[in-house]
């Protein structure tokens, strides 16, 4: 079949300039290179793109990718052409005369690929426009969005089951990282590829080490995060309602971190601004709701943090999943607490939809609370959860400080009796701060103005501290030994709260841990794991990668785009480590292809050439933009709103809550 230069590793090396494929992606490019169709599921980071780049640039014509991502096509095309592929796009935000040119390409065979907007596809003049030229295959990216029962749902993706029809001898293949069964038969169905060869790749992230911590001041512990281990370093903060994005950001500003931020509110042009700057500015942090992210493909997102328990372990898995997409260590951080139980069991509650829907969100969530409290390894827990086995990690909270569990049937029944009492005894709710009080047995006004301190569980809790009390009930809420009613989160019993309360349930809880220290993450790849391809930096080369990232960033102004659109970090630490003497050497560096090697070579090994210390050729003075960590810690006055009550859309009131019944 094909020729050596157009063999599939032959293009992987000289294009892209890596060595070998990774996981599935070999077997994917062989099957879409001979014609097949195919169904691709692989986590964020897996390496897509390769699936359907390869195969278009080792088959005749052009490969047409549908993307809903029209923001990020103008970047995709740009890092395509940096490493000599001839790529286009054809989306909306161009006028008719810079599509008639790209139009012009396509016809003529001079594009390797084509990005479309799905949209696109709905006008005949398209359809005909690709009927004139030659099409190498569709790549359907993103292919989760013709699901109905995704949040992603596009109507336009659904024009796309017409494509087999039009082009029946075109190879399509459909991509997502969406893992779900659903989703995942959805797909096949909508796009008419139930007899497309499936490839599921493991959904393990080895090189994430995922954390979730007790949330006690969200945005002090936040802090910690940033400083203490990702300092100049890029990230995401996701929180629930752009009220808490706003401050939160301005929050990290004030503190010395650079940060902008993102939700559905900020005005189109903001929003698109700071988008920009996240994707261009080395080492800048973005506070988003999860209007953010889809598509995002920068590679040296250091850490994704969350303030707001996510609302299903899909999306937790979505969102964290857009951290280290280079293999790099990374950081998945999530502040759960009671609040955060209270909160999104209202949220369903109040949610829209009919019963069936509610008790799907319902799940969704039990998922997630189940995630947040396992003492077992939690990438044990999430790839079980994708249907796939893992073995305990090293690289996560639990396996790094194994929590540990205790009986916990005692405290649950007076917790579950106190409610109990106040619900049958005297016809009334109360929210945990109540709760607790009486267990305590403080004469606070509210206890005495309700007389609850002549109820006989008055005081009866004095094992446990406030903390731990609150650790408990959420856990039991989590468990759905305890619900959330109302607008003021008052508690209740459900139907299981009687088996515990009658002594034929235990409870074994999770201790919540003092404080997990940060540990660095496990370097070793297992089998069948993608190598985390972290190079650790000597003193020597540590000096060296800081100057390759300012000549990078630079350049980078200079053609104004993207740093990774010119080398990954994981590219510029190798070359800093190995310190190649000549281009071949050079050449060798992963993710150093042809392309880039004439047009960078000779400056790198300039700037490795020149003694230390001094300015290294292109780079303007003070080019890095890597954020300087800040000098001192703050004041403890500047810290102490980090436990301010955030109040959220909408119109949540946390604890303690303001009435009762
Ligand atoms: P996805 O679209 O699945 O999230 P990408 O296609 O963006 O992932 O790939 C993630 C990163 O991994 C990119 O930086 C890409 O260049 C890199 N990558 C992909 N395949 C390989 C490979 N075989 N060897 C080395 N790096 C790879
Ligand atoms: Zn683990």
């Amino acid at each position: 079949m094909a020729t050596p230069e157009k063999e599939p590793l032959h293009v992987l090396n000289r294009v892209f300039g890596y060595d070998a494929f990774r996981g599935p992606q070999q077997e994917i490019v062989e099957h879409v290179v001979a014609g097949g169709d195919a169904l691709v599921l692989m986590p964020t980071g897996g390496g897509k793109s390769l699936c359907y780049q390869i195969p278009a640039l080792v088959r005749d014509g052009v490969g047409v990718v549908v993307s809903p991502l029209i923001a990020l096509m103008q970047d995709q095309v740009d890092a395509l052409r940096a490493l000599g592929v001839r790529a286009g796009y054809l989306n909306s935000t161009q006028d008719a005369e810079e599509r008639r040119l790209v139009e012009a390409e396509f016809a003529a065979g001079e594009l390797d690929l084509l990005y479309l907007a799905p949209e696109r596809l709905r006008l005949e003049s398209t359809l005909r426009m690709l009927e004139r030229g030659r099409v190498a295959l569709f790549a359907i990216d993103e292919a989760h969005c013709v699901a109905q029962w995704g949040h992603d749902f596009r109507p336009d993706y659904l024009a796309l089951s017409q494509l087999h029809e039009r082009w029946p001898d075109v190879p399509r293949i459909a991509l997502t990282a969406t893992a779900t069964e659903a989703t995942h038969a959805e797909i096949a169905s909508r796009l008419a590829l139930e007899d497309a060869r499936h490839f599921v790749a493991s959904f393990d992230r080895p090189n994430i080490q995922y954390r979730i911590v007790p949330k006690g001041e969200p945005k002090k512990q936040l802090l910690g995060l940033v400083r203490g281990e990702h300092a100049g370093e890029a990230g995401i903060v996701y929180c629930l309602s752009r009220n808490s994005v706003e401050r939160t950001a301005e929050f990290l500003n004030q503190q010395g971190v650079a940060a902008v931020p993102y939700h559905a509110g900020l005005d189109a042009r903001v929003r698109q601004e700071n988008q920009s700057r996240f994707l261009r500015e080395d080492g800048l942090v973005v506070v988003a709701t999860i209007a953010f992210g889809m598509g995002i493909d920068k590679p040296d997102v250091r850490f994704v943090a969350h303030l707001d328990l996510p609302k299903s372990v899909e999306g937790y898995y979505q969102e964290t999943g857009r951290a280290g997409r280079d293999g790099l260590p990374s950081t998945a951080w999530l502040a759960y607490g009671l609040q955060d139980v209270v909160q999104q069991r209202k949220l369903i509650d109040t949610s829209e939809g009919d019963d069936a829907h509610r008790r799907r969100l319902a799940a969704h969530l039990d998922a997630m609370f189940a995630l947040c409290e396992t003492v077992e390894c939690r990438r044990v827990q999430l790839l079980e959860y994708f249907g796939q086995r893992g073995e305990p990690c090293g690289n996560c909270d639990t396996c790094l400080t194994p929590p540990q569990s205790w009986d916990g049937t005692v405290p649950a029944q007076k917790v579950l009796s106190t409610v109990w009492r106040l619900q049958h005894e005297r016809r009334q709710k109360f929210g945990t701060g109540q709760i607790i009080d009486i267990l305590l047995g403080r004469t606070t006004a509210k206890v005495s103005q309700f007389g609850h301190d002549a109820l006989s569980v008055f005081g009866v809790g004095g094992e446990l501290a406030e903390a731990e009390w609150r650790s408990v009930v959420r856990q039991l809420i989590a468990r759905r030994l305890l619900a959330v009613e109302g607008d003021y989160g008052t508690l209740v019993l459900t139907e299981a709260s009687g088996e515990v309360l009658g002594g034929r349930r235990e409870v074994p809880l999770r201790r919540d841990p003092a404080r997990v220290k940060a540990a660095r993450p496990a370097r070793t790849a297992g089998p069948g794991r993608q190598a985390a391809a972290a190079v650790e930096l000597s003193p020597e080369a540590e000096p060296v990668f800081q100057e390759l990232r300012a000549w990078r960033a630079a350049e980078a102004r200079e053609q104004g785009k993207p740093p990774y659109v010119i080398f990954h970090d994981a590219t510029l630490r190798e070359i800093a480590s190995r310190a190649p003497a000549s281009l071949a050497e050079l050449g060798e560096v992963s993710g150093v292809g042809e392309n880039k090697l004439a047009r960078y070579g000779q400056a790198i090994l300039g700037l490795l050439a020149a003694p230390e210390g001094s300015a290294p050729a292109g780079s303007a003075p003070g080019a890095s933009a890597q954020a300087p960590p800040a000098p001192d810690g703050p004041g403890p006055q500047a810290l102490a709103w980090g436990d301010e009550p955030e109040p959220e859309e909408p119109g949540w009131e946390p604890e303690p809550e303001p009435e009762d019944g």
